[in-house]
């Protein structure tokens, strides 16, 4: 692995045809019971042979064995009503049918460890695991039993905590969460979001990340983004927080993206990983364009504190167009890693 400049996904990489309908969210599975777990055992382990193919560093499961990023992770609670449907807006964005807190939330068994476990043997590299953090499952829910989007944000919170140190048990090294809502809900970010984000970390061995974004490149994002002007300076609310907390790495989106570079300054001391191609484009970034994307960070950052990453989860995007992205970045990473081997120390 590089120890300079290493490359990681932010998390979802598309799943094949076989296995699911291509370029959609909340895709349907197209096999089902043993041949559905077979299948997505068989496309994690052609997501693990792309990513060290085309050069990624710290290796993740591509969510392979997961319909969608939060849905999933709720799906196995109990207290949860997925029959019983309401509409919501989530993020405050679009509407969307989701399912009910009905009773007591609480985690039945492992969610993804055996997965993990699965992962694990696949490759020698440093694995990461992403799970969605407590805010952001709050806001992809109805809520009919605690009416605190706090007091369940802390039930998911120490749940999480669960699961995560059963997946650092199994040898996940990164454990990453998922909080795009803190780019949307700034008060509740500063009363209660990053406290439920630490109880989710709690007594953690291995390295913790939590990702902010501005979402996946469909079309209710890309209306909202059009609306935020020519500067996104939302990251300024959660960074302070997040630089005084315990989490050691912060993913942000910055490759083509509005949000200015001089943000990371907040941050200065946590690991920085970086968003250096966009999901929200087809076109393939050039090595040079995702260099220059991580060396204009190198003012605000260490070399040996920046990962180089995607902005967000590839999920939607065509296969080949996701897999060419990483050679992409993995070789952008390379002409930065080899400029400052030259220069003298
Ligand atoms: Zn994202």
């Amino acid at each position: 692995m590089n120890a300079l400049i290493p490359t990681a996904l932010v998390g979802s990489l598309p799943k094949p045809s076989w296995l699911a309908r291509p370029e959609v969210l909340w895709s349907p599975w197209e096999l089902e019971g043993d041949t559905l777990a077979e299948g997505q055992h068989d496309a994690l382990r052609a997501a693990v042979q792309e990513q060290e193919r085309r050069g990624i560093d710290i290796v993740s499961d591509g969510e392979q064995t997961r319909q969608h990023f939060v849905t999933t992770f709720i799906e196995h609670l109990e207290g949860v009503d997925f029959e019983n449907r309401e509409t919501v807006r989530i993020r405050d964005r679009y509407d969307a049918s989701v399912p009910t807190v009905v009773g007591a939330v609480g985690r039945r068994q492992p969610v993804f460890v055996a997965d993990a476990a699965f992962l694990r043997q696949q490759t020698d590299r440093p694995i990461k695991w992403a799970l969605p953090g407590p805010m952001t499952m709050i806001d992809t829910l109805a809520d009919r039993h605690y009416r605190s989007r706090e007091k369940l944000a802390w039930e998911f919170a120490t749940i999480l905590n669960q699961e995560a140190k059963e997946l650092e048990a199994v040898g996940v090294d990164i454990i990453q969460f998922d909080e795009p809502a803190f780019n949307v809900f700034f008060d509740e970010t500063k009363d209660w979001g990053i406290a439920a984000l630490e109880r989710a970390v709690e007594g953690l061995r291995a390295e913790t990340a939590v990702h902010i974004c501005y979402g996946y490149g469909i079309k209710a994002n890309t209306d909202w983004k059009a609306t935020l002007g020519a500067e996104w300076r939302q990251y300024e609310q959660s960074f302070p927080l997040l630089q005084s907390s315990s989490i050691d790495i912060v993913s942000l989106e910055s490759h083509n993206s509005h949000v200015p570079i001089d943000v990371i300054e907040l941050i200065r001391g946590k690991k920085v990983m970086l968003g250096a191609v966009d999901v929200a484009d087809h076109d393939i970034e050039t090595p040079d364009e995702v260099a220059d994307t991580l060396r204009r960070a190198l003012e605000f950052v260490d070399a040996d504190m920046l990962i180089a990453s995607s902005n967000c989860g590839m999920a939607p995007l065509p296969r080949q167009v996701a897999f060419d992205k990483m050679s992409a970045l993995s070789a952008g990473a390379r002409i930065l890693r080899d400029e400052l081997a030259r220069v003298p120390a």
